[in-house]
């Protein structure tokens, strides 16, 4: 079934609460192509998120004890009507936040899939039963439903990051509050739309829109709320950290990242350089994932340059919504400065442009599509995620090296490995301090496997069947008083 959702629930400025949608007035979203206004969302608060909070606990009673195949069938129609709705979804999405139309599509059909994943999940939450200690008793495992869940998304992934929340968490029992990022709110409103049309009951899922301190604040300080997903910033996330000490609250932190994208001189070059293009320009490099630094071997560093710089020149740049268009713009002026900040850091310290290194000649926050070589460990870009179009280069001799500096970062979400003995190939990636790692390949991003990161790229997994446990409680119950043996 296709809902005209561009003209239901864009335009409306509401948020839904306890199964109403309720309006106020709104702050703006933008359309990074071209600066105009899309639409308005409300500037909501502690307040209704505070109503969002008791909406999702008195759903919860009733939802958390539902069988699970009653919220499978409900988890599947959702996937269902996203998927049937791809269209309008993907325009929403490249309306706010500026990616071309077929990577929002993929995105969506993506954010589909975690949901319908978790719907086949929601019916395998085991337990297990364990060797006890005195032989009257028995020693029983089981996953409980964590509570009122608080999810807090970037702008980056609008509608994945959404889904890899609400997807594990409503399949495990649990109840939704959904803080959208400001930038691209248009999107997860539109799923949360979709939801209500499958039939999630009143206060299930809750959409929030507004002021992040206040709604976040409210989160924070509801002994309700039991489990706070978080995707964004390393910086927002340690102060969530923080405001998370104080009622002892659960968290999984998708923090920054900063991976390291690294060819060995045996492998297959072609193959590398149509990865590192998708791994670095995907979403205009605004990814977590994105290849921040690209460690070259010097045997096959000049090759691979020129191969892969010339893939770069030929990338089409304009709005997303353009035919063939590949590259869309950043999603706002301060993106676009960090980005220029980091090109002109590393020109000054000794980095080349081979190509790009400027802003777009189309104005607005475009950038060109940039390859710099000569990078090293002193410049930002060797040690801060740009966030945008550049690639930064370095060449390496020795393995060992590059393991004890991609280490040496504070980041550890993802990072690619190049090369064709697989033997050297998987001594690499064992050794590398990442959460993720792509080897011969780029396309981590799946619901069937465990995303996260180490060390100050957070914590906990979304995806597989790991990320369904994120949102239970796991209960120890003793048997006693049974007949000794
Ligand atoms: P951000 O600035 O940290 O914001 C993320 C979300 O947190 C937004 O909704 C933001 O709302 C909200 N927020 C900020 N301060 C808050 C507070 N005190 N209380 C409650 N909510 C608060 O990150 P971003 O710039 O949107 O996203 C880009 C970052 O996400 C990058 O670092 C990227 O690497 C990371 N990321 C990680 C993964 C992963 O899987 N590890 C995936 C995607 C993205 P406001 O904007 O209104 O403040």
């Amino acid at each position: 079934m296709t809902i005209g959702l561009a003209d239901d629930t864009l335009l409306r400025q509401q948020c839904l609460i306890d199964g109403q949608w309720v309006g106020a007035a709104g702050d703006p979203v933008r359309n990074p192509a071209d600066g105009s206004t899309v639409a308005r969302v409300p500037r909501f608060n502690r307040t209704q998120a505070q109503d969002a909070i008791a909406a999702a606990q008195r759903a919860f009673e009733t939802w958390s004890q539902a069988l699970a195949t009653e919220r499978a069938s409900l988890l599947r129609r959702w996937a269902d009507l996203i998927t049937a709705n791809v269209k309008d979804l993907a325009r929403i999405m490249t309306a706010e936040q500026g990616k071309p139309l077929a990577e929002a599509q993929g995105e969506i059909l993506a954010a589909a899939g975690y949901i319908q994943f978790y719907a086949e999940e929601a019916r395998r939450i085991g337990g297990e039963m364990r060797a006890a200690h005195r032989s009257d008793s028995r020693i029983m495992v089981s996953y409980q439903p964590t509570g009122v869940v608080g999810a807090i998304t970037p702008w980056n992934f609008p509608a994945g990051m959404v889904a890899r929340k609400v997807g594990p968490a409503l399949a495990a029992g649990c109840t939704v509050v959904l803080k959208p990022a400001p930038e691209t709110p248009l999107t997860a409103l539109a799923l949360a739309y979709l939801g209500q049309c499958a039939g999630l009951p009143a206060g299930v899922l809750n959409v929030v829109t507004g002021d992040a301190a206040s709604i976040g604040e409210a989160l924070f300080a509801s002994p309700l709320v039991r489990f706070i997903g978080f995707t964004g910033s390393t910086a927002t996330g340690k102060q969530l950290m923080r405001q998370a000490a104080e009622g002892v609250k659960r968290l999984g932190l998708e923090l920054g990242g900063h991976a390291a994208f690294i060819v060995l001189p045996d492998a297959d070059l072609e193959a590398a350089v149509e990865g590192a293009l998708a791994a670095k320009f995907r979403n205009m490099g605004q990814t977590c994932v994105a290849a921040n630094r690209l460690w070259i071997h010097a045997q096959v560093h000049d090759r691979f340059v020129t191969a892969f710089a010339e893939k770069v020149r030929s990338l089409k740049v304009g709005p997303g919504t353009q035919d063939g268009v590949q590259q869309g713009p950043l999603i706002n002026e301060r993106a676009l400065d960090k980005v220029d900040r980091h090109v002109r850091d590393a020109c000054a310290k000794g980095a080349t442009r081979v190509t790009g290194g400027e802003r777009h000649p189309l104005g607005g926050t475009y950038y060109q599509p940039t390859v710099l070589t000569r990078v090293s460990d002193d410049m930002e870009i060797a040690q801060e995620e740009t966030f945008g179009p550049v690639a930064g280069i370095s060449q390496f001799e020795r393995v060992e090296e590059v393991i004890e500096r991609v280490n040496a970062s504070r980041y550890g979400l993802a990072a690619y490995v190049w090369g064709r003995d697989i033997g050297q190939v998987l001594r690499v990636a064992e050794r590398l301090q990442c959460g993720m790692v792509g080897i011969n390949s780029v396309a981590l991003g799946t619901e069937l496997a465990p995303i996260g990161g180490v060390k100050e790229s957070g914590f906990g997994r979304e995806g597989s069947h790991h990320g369904i446990l994120e949102y239970c409680d796991m209960k120890y119950t003793l048997i006693g008083g049974l007949p000794a043996h």
